[in-house]
């Protein structure tokens, strides 16, 4: 199983300025198989035309070029180390921060060349050169750099500021009002190296788990009910729950489950030791909690992390309405967790050739209005270079949407395959490109990167038109039960599966720091709790198998504290804006101004921004809404 979260793709800059410009898919471990009208998928990437690759020449014309920006680079990366220790006043400060800036465009690109060429083809020894190469040039960066935040944090809070509301410190202004938060949380220079040094110790817990999980751990086997035999692997496991055969079904639970159970304690030791870990860089940053300083470079309160988390919590009848329908459509007497991911119908069928999905997608558009429909349709339309549309042999898998400020253009990788979900992946990734656009044309490059909750927004909002014109084009009832089915099992995994897991890690990440073991049965206890709570057990809803109690061993992440919560946020930030939109223009040009804003505030101002008061207690209303009809119309269809 490939996890598509964005960690590890983080922006070289994230130490200093906290941005992201990758965006990646959350997988939603869904297998579509369709007749795939073009399939380059098992050629070499020469093969594929042109003009569905993306022309990294945008970049670079030529080798020579690279190798002047590296030489270039190199030399400025040695110049830029004579700043250190001579930040005294306002000339010597803007020098710095105006080469550092320089410099940070010029990394940027080189290592976004770089790492485009590795993904059309990863298997390219050149490419991994290139790569490495870059990253060696990221890592001198940080080094050389790493003398600037100290000697800016010297400066007292009044002189921040004063450099902060400077015109000729204009650019800078976000990045030095922040430093004036961030002092209460930094450490003497000597405990801020040690600090550093623990970096490495800080990862291990994920990284045996990752290896353990992935490499090591003994997956059984299993015959299937026509005979098949499999290795229920973390890939088999996921595509066989699947399966239309219930007791197929049951055994790839029965049995994944079982061999994860058998390393239990050995688990819950990886992940008690990377909450620990958490925790104590919390600590000894003078957080009271790790949650405070997952929060603090989104200047997020814990309480609109526990009001998202109660919002959806307040909503569970509707995911129950939902499940009692597809218990309906399965035909069961009993609905199982092991039974959540059968197919209610063949997902929204149908082969949409590239052309027919780009039509889809620029008419879904429409109501963003025609720049934003223009810039789409110049990223995506073949032949301009901006899009990686196909999969060949050797190339990254998954989609993303990489919009760095550095970068010539936008750029978007898909592995296209003619389904309706890469339709709607493509439009995701519209949703973040565009997204890009808007904030590179109107934002200095220090106020373009945006936040991953911000980022979810503008990508859910673009699923979100999809579907609307979807429905508003769809009069067969067969067609527009699947198209419901479709986005209500979305809503399940991305909503309230999103909500259980922000849940259960709240729970555990409190229980560690008030001093509870967290041990193999204080996780089982805790996360089957919460599945029952959320699949309405007591209710009647779903019957889950106490074995189960093992999930949260096969979450990676877990690892990565106080990250799946921006899937909730940024999914209802994005139907109850794009309703919004719909209805009225005016919510419209503001959910745009939004988006231009780019990474120029933290996300509950951009929110306002485009008219929406997240912390208020009526805030997802309109959202909600949405699926209520939704699963109203679907019960109308199926019959209750
Ligand atoms: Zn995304």
């Amino acid at each position: 199983m490939k996890s598509k979260i964005n960690l590890g793709q983080t922006k070289i800059f994230w130490m200093l300025f906290s941005s992201l410009s990758i965006f990646s898919l959350l997988f939603l471990g869904k297998f579509v198989s369709s007749a795939q009208a073009v399939d380059y998928s098992s050629l070499e990437r020469v093969e594929v035309p042109a003009i569905y690759k993306w022309n990294l020449a945008l970049f670079y014309p030529n080798n020579v070029a690279f190798q002047t920006d590296k030489a270039l680079v190199e030399k400025k990366i040695i110049n830029f180390k004579k700043n250190s220790g001579k930040l005294t006043n306002n000339t010597a400060i803007k020098k710095a921060l105006d080469e550092y800036y320089g410099l940070a465009i010029l990394v940027s690109r080189l290592s976004g060349y770089a790492s485009k060429v590795y993904d059309s083809d990863t298997r390219n020894s050149e490419a991994i050169g290139l790569r490495k190469m870059t990253e060696k040039i990221t890592n001198d960066f940080e080094g050389a750099s790493s003398f600037l935040k100290p000697e800016l944090l010297k400066l007292s809070d009044a002189k921040l500021k004063a450099l902060a509301a400077n015109k000729s410190f204009n650019k800078f202004d976000v990045f030095l009002n922040g430093l004036i938060r961030e002092k209460k949380h930094v450490l003497s220079e000597k405990e801020e190296s040690i600090l550093a040094k623990t970096g490495n110790l800080q990862n291990a817990p994920y990284n045996i788990y990752n290896t353990f999980l992935t490499g090591e751990l003994p997956y059984q086997k299993a015959v299937l009910a026509d005979g098949t035999e499999v290795v229920v692997s973390p890939y088999n496991y996921v595509k066989y729950r699947q399966s239309s055969n219930r007791s197929d079904r049951k055994l790839v639970f029965d049995n994944y489950f079982g061999a994860i159970s058998n390393y239990k304690n050995t688990l819950a030791q990886t992940l008690s030791s990377q909450v620990e870990a958490n925790i104590f860089r919390s600590q000894a940053k003078y957080f009271n909690t790790a949650i405070e300083e997952a929060l603090y470079s989104t200047n997020l309160s814990v309480d609109y992390y526990k009001n998202l988390v109660a919002r959806v919590n307040k909503e569970l009848p509707l995911l129950w309405r939902y499940l009692a329908l597809k218990k309906k459509v399965l035909g069961l007497d009993e609905l199982r967790y092991n039974d959540l991911y059968a197919p209610i119908n063949s997902s929204f069928s149908g082969v949409y050739p590239y052309s027919e999905g780009l039509d889809l997608v620029l008419e879904a558009v429409k109501p963003l209005g025609a720049e934003y429909e223009k810039q789409a349709k110049l990223t995506l339309t073949p032949g301009n270079g901006r899009i990686d549309i196909y999969p060949n042999l050797g190339k990254a898998t998954g989609a993303y949407s990489a919009g760095d400020k550095a970068d010539p253009v936008p750029y978007i990788l898909m592995n296209y395959d003619d389904s309706y979900l890469s339709i709607s992946t493509l439009i995701h990734e519209s949703g973040h490109s565009v997204h890009s656009y808007l904030a590179n044309q109107n934002q200095s490059y220090l106020k373009t990167g945006y936040s991953t909750l911000i980022a979810e927004t503008a990508s859910t909002f673009n699923e979100n038109l999809l579907l609307e014109y979807m429905l508003a084009h769809e009069t067969d009832q067969e067609k527009r039960k699947e198209l419901l089915g479709d986005s209500l099992e979305t809503m399940r995994i991305t909503l309230f599966r999103q909500a259980m897991f922000a849940e259960f890690e709240l729970a555990i990440y409190t229980a560690a720091e008030e001093g509870t073991p967290l041990t193999a049965e204080y996780l089982n206890d805790t996360y089957l709790k919460l599945v029952k709570k959320y699949y309405g057990e007591a209710e009647g809803v779903v019957k889950v198998d106490d074995a189960y109690a093992i999930e949260w061993a096969q979450v990676p992440h877990f690892y990565f504290d106080y990250y799946v919560f921006n899937y909730v946020g940024g999914y209802l930030n994005g139907l109850e804006l794009s309703a919004k939109a719909l209805k009225d223009s005016a919510a419209r040009d503001k959910y745009l101004s939004m988006l231009k804003a780019g990474g120029s505030a933290y996300p509950l101002d951009l929110l306002k921004k485009a008219g929406l008061d997240a912390t208020s207690a009526t805030a997802y209303d309109d959202a909600f809404k949405v699926i209520e009809q939704r699963v109203s119309e679907l019960e109308k269809i199926v019959g209750k």
